[in-house]
């Protein structure tokens, strides 16, 4: 299977969660949210779950994402062995572990039906859903409804509009990263996708395109101008992507298999020979884990000039003691130390992970 989103920085943000909870602090790193935007059927929902490597989210032809789902990722320890426990808690079921991702799947559907109504009715009412496995990264994603223009079942006149401001809602957010998903078979000059990020990010500092459907374009084009950014630019870039069709969801392909169609699909194909750092869902997890490094760096000065201002304070408090070593004050100041060093040590492992992966 695929990398999980996020693995090449697990070590780094959990050796940093550790030192805040040392600290005794509440500081740890806050890590981005992740959101989708797109028109309806993009493949927002079939994008998110590659990432993630789990069959769990509702996906179709129709409207099926119809409440945003914030699905936060927790990380559990692995036993000795090297497993761990894997399960899914919803917040309106506290305490139900669902260690059955179909079952996580029904219960999105359901609870979706129990807010918005059984005929297509869409609602703004958040699902939350954790994701506990030792496999992922603390992250937060976000399913969002795609655009849609003409109101159908019990949706009001005004659905684009109140789609639209739901979705606006989660991307305007400056800490979060913007997946613009966008089919290949439609004209990226009128993707939904790109407009709205380009409202809610207009220096595109923040969003990732992500062209899908690679695999039923028109015979004779391909996605070599968009993947380049040839046709409408984008500063982080794209990627192309081949999800499961709705035959392979019909016919419950699994995600490995899914993966593993998407690499035979661009090793087959030679217009994308010279494209492989922009196809396929891995390289998508590799740029997004870029932008989180990218990301703890720059807010790791920050935290080490948290540390140290503890440091002094505590240093002082310290001398006002004297000689009294055995104080909390003297033990506190002797953490704080050792955690300023940590976090020295810390900058220059992000820096080195840099290198590393700027020579893929
Ligand atoms: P969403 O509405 O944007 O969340 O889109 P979904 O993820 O639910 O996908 C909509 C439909 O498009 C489903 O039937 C998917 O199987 C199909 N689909 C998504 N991505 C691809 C792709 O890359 N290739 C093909 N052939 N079908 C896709
Ligand atoms: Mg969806």
């Amino acid at each position: 299977a695929s990398a999980p989103i996020g693995s090449s920085v697990i070590p780094i943000v959990n050796k940093l969660q550790d030192i805040f909870a040392q600290l005794g602090s509440q500081s740890t790193i806050e890590l981005p949210q992740v959101a989708v935007v797109g028109s309806q059927s993009s493949g927002k929902s079939s994008v998110l779950e590659a990432l993630v490597g789990r069959d769990f989210l509702p996906r179709g032809n129709d409207i099926c994402t119809r409440r945003p789902l914030v699905l936060q990722l927790l990380q559990t320890t692995k036993k000795p062995d090297g497993t761990g426990e894997e399960y899914g808690e919803f917040l309106h079921l506290p305490g139900k572990r669902f260690y059955d991702f179909s079952e996580i799947r029904r219960e999105i559907q359901a609870e979706t039906d129990r807010e918005a109504g059984g005929n297509k009715g869409v609602s703004d009412k958040q699902i939350r859903l954790k994701i506990f496995s030792p496999s992922v990264l603390d992250i937060t994603l976000v399913d969002l409804p795609g655009i849609t223009k003409v109101p159908v079942g019990d949706q009001p006149s005004d659905i684009e509009a109140r789609i639209r401001t739901m979705i606006m809602s989660y991307i305007k957010t400056p800490s979060c990263l913007i997946l613009a998903v966008t089919p290949a078979n439609s004209d990226l000059a009128n993707s939904d996708a790109l407009q709205m990020a380009g409202i809610a990010d207009p220096d595109g500092n923040r969003t990732i395109g992500v062209i899908t459907k690679l695999d039923i374009m028109d015979r004779g084009t391909d996605a070599r101008k968009l993947l380049l950014g040839e046709v409408i630019p984008l500063r982080l870039g794209y990627v192309g992507v081949v999800n499961r069709s709705q035959e392979d969801i019909l016919l419950n392909r699994s995600i490995r298999d899914a993966i593993e169609a998407e690499r035979k699909f661009f090793d087959s194909r030679p217009v994308y020979s010279t494209l492989k750092d922009r196809c396929g869902v891995p390289q998508l997890a590799q740029k997004l884990n870029q932008i989180l490094v990218q990301h703890i760096k720059a807010v790791l000065p920050g935290l080490k000039a948290r540390i140290n201002a503890a440091l002094t304070s505590v240093a002082k408090q310290f001398q006002n003691y004297g000689e009294v070593t055995e104080s909390k004050a003297g033990q506190g100041a002797l953490l704080l130390n050792i955690l300023s060093k940590y976090s020295e040590a810390f900058s220059s492992m992000v820096e080195g992970k840099n290198e590393e992966m700027s020579t893929l």
